[in-house]
């Protein structure tokens, strides 16, 4: 387990903290929005929460595994920036710019828009395409 000071911001960006905005969602807590939960699984990536990646992804587009800890060089994730979030029912899409540096190579942007749908009341991360 890796140790979160709870006076820092999350690792999402929100500057109320780990243990007020990701961390309760890492521990079973269910995500108010897909935003709240895209944020969350950001926070994931960056504490390497592997099992919790997997249990928001839809079993529909689940890979078996992310193998998060073999990664050669690790990314290490360097921001959040949330552009758009926009829900219709029982689907949401969020577009967002994570940003991310592998060993000491340059800062890159990731920017992707991402799909979830909401089953029995919690938000599933469905699929992302990069515009
Ligand atoms: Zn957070």
């Amino acid at each position: 387990m890796q140790v979160v000071d709870t006076l820092t911001p999350c690792p999402c960006g929100n500057h109320s903290g780990y243990t007020r905005c990701c961390g309760p969602l890492h521990e079973g807590g269910i995500a108010q929005t897909a935003e709240a939960l895209m944020r969350s699984r950001y926070s994931a990536y960056v504490l390497k929460r592997e099992d919790y990646l997997l249990a928001t992804w839809h079993p529909s587009t689940r890979p078996a595994s992310l193998k998060l800890a073999a990664q050669h060089p690790a990314p290490s994730w360097l921001g959040l920036d949330v552009k758009r979030h926009e829900e219709d029912g029982e689907s949401a899409t969020v577009e967002f710019v994570a940003r991310l540096r592998y060993g000491g190579g340059k800062a890159q942007r990731m920017h992707e828009i991402s799909r979830f749908v909401r089953e029995l009341g919690r938000w599933y991360y469905l699929d992302g395409h990069f515009p």
